[in-house]
């Protein structure tokens, strides 16, 4: 980790060309890397060197940006995924198998939830759900012998609930197993997890970091603080040897490293959700404005926010940043910078009102995408939720009636006005 400040890491991290070397991060769009002996290329297949033979495994477009990403989070050892649906998968089932147990806060991202809930099931790891708002007993009582891993957003998409996370932390720590943290919707800029007790953070970078909607990614960070050689019998995958490299034990070997080497080297190399170098080089981009682009979205939603709750045909508006808000003394504490560009609403007209006002907006598009640079909305009932009915739907935190609105860092007059000429058409 360097001593820099967090805006010049945005710039600055992951790569730093030697004498004559491209200024730029270069793309290293090669599938495989040339040796001078049959018996180097061994040793990296050994894990006895490190150094790159196969893109699936590592390249070093996507390890400096990992590296990026791992230094302004403040962790230890990253990388890059194809998705956040990847990051989400492989941090859970780098340590947890079949027969194990996870606990996840229920405010989660849809697809994370499925993944969870019913894919994980499939391959024999169940999870149990929490009431992110529940008491420390009820958090505890959620444990059982077999859980490896407690897991939560910082901000959660789409409900916009704040995750206590010394709560979480301290109850995953009191069971031996880490926190892993989504921290997707407010980045390292708004709140870094590790300061607070998380271990593990993980990124779908197709949001903020990318932040122009040009590539899907995702990222995994490992803090470096758990101690996986302290509840040994639990973590197998780490703490004893791998037949798959000779026998080599990852904690022993690689200490720190353990679990992110662990994720790339086993299930990487498995399961090859790689991200390409092409995708990881525009994320560098979007990452070098990333402290500039995020404070701006922040301030437009809050803009759009106050603006939306003193509206006659509002019900009700979400924003953790608006005095008011359930979750707003949740944010001064974690996030007193800002947490997303991300708001929710809901009309007095309802789930009809909901869809029509939506197809009046002009500036506003209606994307199936959040927190990117353009102002985008939609209507979770009846897009990315439509097979759930209205009982459902409560069930998971998403009201019939609302309205997802991803502010951009247009100028927020214009933001405004649009909205203002929408709700005046229903
Ligand atoms: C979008 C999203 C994901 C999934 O990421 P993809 O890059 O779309 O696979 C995971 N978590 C959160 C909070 C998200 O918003």
């Amino acid at each position: 980790m360097s001593d820099y400040r967090i805006e010049t890491k945005c710039i600055q991290s992951g790569y730093t060309p030697k004498n004559g070397e491209p200024r730029v991060l270069p793309i290293y769009q090669s599938t495989t890397f040339k040796y001078e002996t049959s018996e180097q290329m061994g040793r990296l297949f050994d894990l006895e060197e490190s150094g790159y033979f196969y893109t699936r495994l590592q390249n070093p477009t996507n390890d400096a940006v990992a590296a990026k990403i791992c230094d302004l989070e403040g962790g230890y050892a990253g990388m890059l995924t194809s998705s956040g649906q990847a990051a989400s998968f492989y941090a859970v089932m780098n340590i947890a198998q079949q027969g194990d147990h996870i606990v996840c806060a229920s405010a989660l991202y849809g697809g994370t939830y499925n993944l969870y809930a019913h894919t994980i099931k499939k391959m024999g790891v169940e999870a149990t759900f929490v009431d992110p708002d529940c008491t420390e007993e009820e958090l505890n009582a959620a444990f059982q012998d077999n859980t490896k891993a407690v897991f939560g957003e910082t901000i959660a998409n789409p409900a916009l609930v704040v995750l206590d996370i010394e709560k979480f932390a301290k109850a995953a720590h009191a069971h031996g197993v880490p926190l892993i943290v989504d921290n997707t919707f407010a980045t390292p800029i708004n709140c870094r997890p590790f300061e607070w007790g998380a271990d593990i953070v993980t990124h779908s970078t197709t949001k903020y970091m990318d932040g122009h909607a040009t590539c899907v990614g995702g990222a995994i960070i490992d803090s470096g603080n758990f101690d996986w050689e302290a509840h040994a019998e639990k973590f197998p995958g780490l703490t004893t040897p791998d037949e798959t490299y000779h026998g080599i034990v990852y904690t022993q070997k690689f200490g720190k490293g353990a679990y992110i080497t662990k994720a790339t080297a086993q299930l990487m190399r498995d399961l090859g959700s790689i991200q390409s170098p092409q995708n990881a080089f525009l994320l560098n981009i979007g990452l070098e404005t990333l402290h500039l682009r995020v404070p701006r979205h922040c301030e437009n939603a809050l803009k759009v926010a106050r603006y939306l709750k003193d509206h006659e045909k509002v019900d009700w508006v979400h924003c953790p940043s608006m005095e008011g808000d359930p979750y707003y003394e949740l944010a001064q504490k974690y996030m007193p910078g800002g947490t997303c560009g991300v708001l929710t609403f809901g009309l007095k007209g309802g789930r009809a009102a909901a869809e029509k006002m939506m197809d009046h907006l002009k500036l506003a598009a209606i994307v199936t995408h959040v927190a990117d640079a353009r102002t985008c909305v939609l209507h979770p009932a009846s897009h990315t939720h439509r097979q759930m009915n209205d009982q459902e739907l409560r069930e998971a935190g998403v009201q019939p009636e609302l309205i997802r609105f991803s502010v951009g860092i247009e100028n927020a007059e214009d933001i405004i006005a649009d909205v203002e000429q929408a709700l005046a058409q229903i």
